[in-house]
């Protein structure tokens, strides 16, 4: 049992090295007034949106587009 804890750990790291594709996407419109990124794609905040709803990386959305949160996606992700 005592390789355990340094099992678990290399897991860790090759998770936080390596995530899958799929992790961490989240949905921005392209709109001009755009400044938010969405965590659902179904969200209200996209009524508005008159772009295609776009996926991309949480890294791409906060280095590369400079959006934070929507504050609906923030209270329906806290329910
Ligand atoms: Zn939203």
């Amino acid at each position: 049992m005592k390789f355990l804890p340094i099992l678990l750990f290399a897991l860790q790291a090759a998770c936080l090295t390596n995530p899958p594709p799929t992790s961490g996407e989240v949905y921005l419109c392209m709109g001009s007034w755009s400044y938010k990124y969405h965590l659902y794609k179904d969200c209200q905040g996209f009524n508005k949106c008159t772009t295609r709803v776009y996926s991309v990386t949480l890294k791409e959305a906060i280095k590369g587009n400079k959006r934070t949160l929507c504050s609906w996606c923030k209270k329906r992700s806290n329910k």
